[in-house]
């Protein structure tokens, strides 16, 4: 606890400090691997917390895996078998003395039974309650809940589809074609049909229903307007247990590529601050409505000056740092502090947005297949300089296992202006040298020179066309 006080400098004024003492936590058990392993990990060090790195076999030689305090492995590679591995981690939690699991993004992060498991075992879950993470988890209830406090949603069925198939055409028919048939239990951007025509609708209907039910045991679909040209912009927010919600800006990622995001920005370039502003002001309510306690992602889509709600995610997600680099403000720390009924360290007038951030996520892939490219990493040299940050656990002599997400690491740059960050992330990418794997690199130095993207504002389409047009054989 001592260490606590004397790493935490920053832990004044706002924060009440005698409070802090009593009660952060001691251990947190990560629950999670790779680089955001390694970054919740930091976090943890940096506030005196001891830490619990749990594996599977095929991680046990991970950086962060050595650096933790203590480690358990769970479990052979295959995440069902480890990283999904409820009991297994919660064992893990109990022959540590850990106090609180965060989970990461990913794997547990949005499992309502694992946050209530982890609860119910006497651990402190960091993240929201059982009961958010539920409520969000399902796009319809998600839905419904955004349009009661006041959140602009994509107009549709207001709520799940009925069955009978006059009452679906005549809902398209108020909607207006194009549509989009969306699974409510979907994710990762699967489960959802694009309709063009009313003759190609209820066939459309029923085959989402039938994936949905496969996929997600769950065939409840619902329909949205399809939006043609729309950019993806989020809010992020943070939540204590005293009613306290704040939102830090937002962040543009509609560079996307199947729906995954490749490249993320903050502040989204060219949207009025006002327009934000209220957004934010909107989004902070509907948390303070919901009982939201953690970090959380509102996420939109933006057309013609209006947002839409689309999703929330109830977990850190991937591009945070761009809004910790503006704003300076650490969410990871913000997650735990909450989690042990801290209250917020900033109010929302505190929060100024400094600069410009572009994070380019860096994936062990093919540049032009996308295949996934395991291996072992025989060089690695990172760049830096002022504005970079790197977020990896990737090292020379890393064996990258072909078990998990191919994204292996973070380039992040910060600068006073949007071109300012472009060109410090345009040096770094000139920079990063890796030899023995594949990395995405080469796209995102093709995309960082790119005239559309320069220009700022471009729609979540923008990286499929160009790679539409991209030149087979370019090399
Ligand atoms: P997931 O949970 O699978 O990520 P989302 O609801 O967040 O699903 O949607 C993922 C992506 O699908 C969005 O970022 C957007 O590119 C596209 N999308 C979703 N809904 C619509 C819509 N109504 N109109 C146009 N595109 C959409």
């Amino acid at each position: 606890k001592s260490a606590w006080k004397t790493v935490s400098p920053s832990n004044t004024a706002r924060t009440s400090s005698s409070s802090a003492d009593r009660t952060m936590f001691g251990k947190i058990l990560i629950a999670n691997r790779g680089e955001i392993a390694l970054r919740i990990q930091r976090a943890c060090r940096e506030m005196g917390i001891k830490t619990v790195a749990v594996h599977s076999t095929a991680d046990v030689n991970a950086k962060y895996v050595r650096l933790a305090d203590e480690s358990v492995c769970i479990g052979p590679a295959q995440s069902p078998l480890s990283y999904l591995n409820i009991p297994a981690i919660i064992s893990a939690a109990e022959v540590t003395d850990a106090e609180a699991i965060h989970p990461g993004y990913g794997f547990l992060s949005e499992n309502a039974d694992f946050a209530e498991r982890v609860e119910r075992s006497g651990f402190t879950f960091i993240g929201p309650r059982a009961e958010s993470i539920r409520l969000m988890g399902d796009k319809v209830s998600a839905k419904k809940a955004m349009r009661e406090a006041g959140v602009p949603c994509v107009p549709g069925s207001d709520g799940a589809l009925p069955d009978d198939p006059q009452e679906i055409l005549e809902i398209a028919r108020k909607i207006g074609y194009p549509v989009i048939i969306k699974a409510a239990g979907g994710g990762g951007g699967r489960g959802m049909r694009v309709v063009r025509t009313e003759a190609a609708l209820l066939t459309s209907v029923n085959m989402t229903k039938e994936e949905a039910r496969v996929a997600f045991g769950n065939p409840t679909v619902y329909m949205e307007k399809f939006l043609e040209n729309p950019r993806h912009i989020e809010i992020q927010v943070l939540s204590d247990s005293f009613q306290n919600a704040v939102y830090l800006g937002e962040r543009d990622c509609s560079m996307q590529r199947r729906n995954q995001k490749v490249i993320e920005e903050a502040p989204a370039f060219g949207i009025p601050r006002k327009l934000i502003d209220r957004l934010g002001k909107r989004c902070v309510e509907a948390c303070k409505r919901i009982g939201y306690r953690g970090a959380g992602t509102f996420e939109f889509l933006y057309e013609n000056g209006e947002f839409y709600f689309i999703e929330m995610n109830t977990r850190v997600q991937v591009e945070h740092p761009v809004t910790e680099m503006v704003t300076g403000v650490d969410i990871v720390r913000e997650q735990i502090r909450i989690a042990a009924g801290e209250r917020l360290s900033v109010r929302q007038s505190d929060i100024v947005m400094h600069g410009h951030a572009i994070e380019c996520r860096i994936n062990a892939e093919d540049p032009f297949t996308f295949v996934p490219s395991p291996g072992r990493v025989q060089q690695w040299h990172l760049p830096g300089g002022p504005g970079i940050r790197i977020d990896t656990h990737v090292y020379a002599g890393y064996d990258v296992p072909p078990y998990y997400d191919s994204m292996i690491g973070k380039i992040i740059a910060h600068g006073d202006t949007r071109e300012q960050a472009i060109m410090r992330m345009r040096v770094a990418l000139s920079e990063l040298a890796v030899e023995g794997i594949k990395t995405n690199a080469k796209l995102h130095r093709e995309l960082l020179a790119d005239e559309g993207f320069f220009q700022g504002g471009t729609s979540i389409h923008y990286l499929e066309e160009k790679l539409r047009h991209r030149p087979k054989d370019a090399k």
